[in-house]
């Protein structure tokens, strides 16, 4: 399928640079049915024209004795300058010395005054264009294998290429699939690549109708780049409806975030970057599939920007502070304190309180999460001592491990070394990782939660339940602890179905063998019907929320006392 706008069809823009006007006028009249003519009269006035924001030249025809500026000068400024450079120069001349030095200087070509042979000189300059055009969309691959579209950077180097010449207004649109990875999980990766293919033909079916081009970015995002149009909704609907049916499943869900490019004078991949922001934002949110980047959006984006650039004071300032929320067993006849979980928050010193569901989520994205997830790990792990050395018991922590640290070669050796540092053995410092991150990287994460277990760490797999994981996943799955995800503990007072479900995952935690944690425990009906269950571990408001770690100690020294008395 072709799309609506290719390189042939746009008309080159060529500068002609000679101080002679009849000189500038022939080859003007020579070239102007194919090309876009522009003139200048000397070296210093093409300088100028090359340098605007919106040049676009695809060839400059250039005589080398000029006054002011003359032609040599220009190919050394244009040698020198990585935008310009890539612009091919053929020397206008009658001398053969002057030919030899400029092609050595770095101009492609040569016409030799007078111009007599209008055709050689139009065939001429246009080889030349088409060989420096190819040369730079030859570096980058021209399609994707899998979706049949554009790669990115082909993508780009070609919308950079047509960007002047587009005079209608336009929208980028980035497109993402929910949950795409589990049809990888599920049906293995060539399904997957089938599926991707087909979305492709689908975004290229439609693709003239738009007058636009499309590629694929990564994995299960695409870009396009089209004629504004009214509303995307009944396109994305469609091409949903088609996928559903395709792959006779519900679950994927298509979303696009859609940017509108103002003016065409900017950066093409700013203005992928605030549609994939609009798409992110309604990642997981049900009913919306397309949004527009706005204001909103651009504040938060400011917001982010601000919180990635304080992250190194925040960690010097001590402006990160771990809070600890306490863990208790509930099977005997009193709740016992068994163990706490270690909750990051941010105390900015302009900003004031950000809740961890603000940063950590953007520090996920682009890795900063493990500069603040290791200061929480050495946090933790020197609590663990001072609250042994202070009131001679241990409280072993559980840290959160996020997905991007399981990536980290150094994961293991960064956690061991944290255990020496404090003289604590590797069962008291636990990890919970996300059921999310399960499903995202199963056999990646296998492979590490293996090798973590074998060095004695226990994991605790987090927000069970919200994760999508199969059951036939789970099962090979290495875990010591499942924590209930703390919706279900929300809603189980709702109805007997949600209760049901609470139950379903005790048992799936009764067939795995391992305990289960309830997490985000308010009330006392709650805790009565999870005891009943034969739920384990409960953390909660009910008990307590998180606190710092001096606040943590006085319910060390309650728990320490009821011990006593109840010993008594
Ligand atoms: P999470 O790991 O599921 O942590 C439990 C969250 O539930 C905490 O939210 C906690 O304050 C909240 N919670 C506990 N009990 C109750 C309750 O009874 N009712 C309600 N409504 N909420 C309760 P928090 O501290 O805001 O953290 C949110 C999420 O941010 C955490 O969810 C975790 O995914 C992430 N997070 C927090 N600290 C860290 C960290 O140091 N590293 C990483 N990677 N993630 C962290
Ligand atoms: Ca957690
Ligand atoms: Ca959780």
């Amino acid at each position: 399928m072709k799309n609506y706008m290719t390189i042939s069809d746009i008309k080159r823009r060529v500068l002609i640079v000679d101080d002679e006007p009849i000189n500038r006028e022939l080859l003007g009249a020579m070239l102007s049915q194919t090309f876009e003519i522009a003139t200048a009269s000397n070296g210093q006035e093409a300088m100028m024209m090359l340098t605007q924001p919106d040049a676009d030249y695809s060839l400059i025809l250039l005589d080398l004795l000029m006054p002011v500026m003359d032609g040599f000068e220009v190919i050394e400024r244009c040698q020198s300058d990585e935008a310009l450079k890539r612009i091919p120069i053929i020397v206008l001349t009658s001398e053969k010395s002057a030919e030899v030095r400029s092609i050595r200087m770095g101009a492609a070509d040569f016409i030799t005054k007078p111009y007599d042979m209008p055709e050689i000189i139009l065939a001429r300059c246009e080889r030349i264009i088409e060989l420096s055009e190819d040369k730079s969309i030859i570096r980058s691959t021209e399609r994707d294998k899998v979706s049949g579209l554009y790669t990115r950077s082909y993508f780009f180097v070609y919308l950079r290429q047509i960007i002047h010449r587009i005079d209608h207004p336009t929208d980028a649109l980035v497109l993402n699939i929910d949950r795409f990875h589990l049809i990888n999980d599920l049906f293995g990766r060539d399904e997957g690549d089938r599926v991707l293919s087909y979305i492709g033909e689908l975004i290229s079916e439609r693709l003239s109708g738009l007058r636009g081009i499309a590629c694929r970015s990564e994995s299960d995002t695409f870009f396009i780049f089209c004629e504004r149009q009214e509303e995307y909704e009944s396109l994305i609907e469609e091409i949903q409806t088609k996928l559903s049916a395709f792959t006779k499943s519900r679950s994927l869900r298509l979303r696009a975030g859609v940017y509108s490019c103002e003016d065409h004078t900017g950066d093409p991949e700013s203005w992928f970057s605030r549609a994939k922001a609009a798409c992110d934002n309604i990642r997981g949110q049900y009913g919306s599939f397309t949004t527009r980047y706005n204001n909103e959006l651009y504040k938060r984006a400011v917001f982010h920007e601000r919180l990635i650039g304080d992250i190194d004071d925040a960690i010097n300032n001590r402006n990160f502070v771990v809070y600890y929320q306490p863990k208790y067993k509930i099977l005997g006849k009193y709740p016992v304190l068994t163990s706490a979980e270690a909750l990051i928050r941010w105390i900015h010193p302009d900003l004031g309180f950000i809740n961890p569901g603000e940063f950590i989520p953007l520090f996920e994205q682009n890795g900063l999460i493990r500069r603040v997830d290791h200061f929480v790990w050495r946090s933790a792990a020197q609590q663990i001592k001072r609250w042994r050395e202070q009131y001679n018991v241990t409280i072993p922590i559980s840290v959160n491990v996020s997905r991007v640290d399981i990536f980290d070669p150094e994961l293991e050796k960064k956690l061991c070394d944290l255990l020496d540092e404090f003289s604590l053995s590797h069962d008291e410092l636990m990890l919970e990782i996300t059921e999310s991150a399960y499903a995202d990287s199963s056999e990646r994460l296998i492979e590490v939660v293996n090798s973590l277990r074998s060095k004695g760490f226990l994991i605790e797999m987090d927000d069970f339940g919200a994760g999508y994981s199969s059951l036939n996943m789970l099962t090979e799955i290495p875990i010591d602890v499942l924590k209930i995800d703390r919706q279900f503990i929300r809603r189980m007072l709702l109805d007997d179905k949600n209760l049901r479900l609470v139950k379903l995952v005790r048992d799936i935690a009764g067939f795995l063998r391992v305990p289960v944690v309830a997490e985000g425990v308010e009330e006392k009906e709650q805790l009565k019907l999870l005891k009943r269950m034969g739920c384990d571990i409960v953390q909660g408001y009910y008990f307590s929320p998180p606190l710092p770690a001096e606040r943590f100690g006085e319910l060390i020294e309650q728990d320490l006392q009821r011990k006593e008395e109840t010993s008594c």
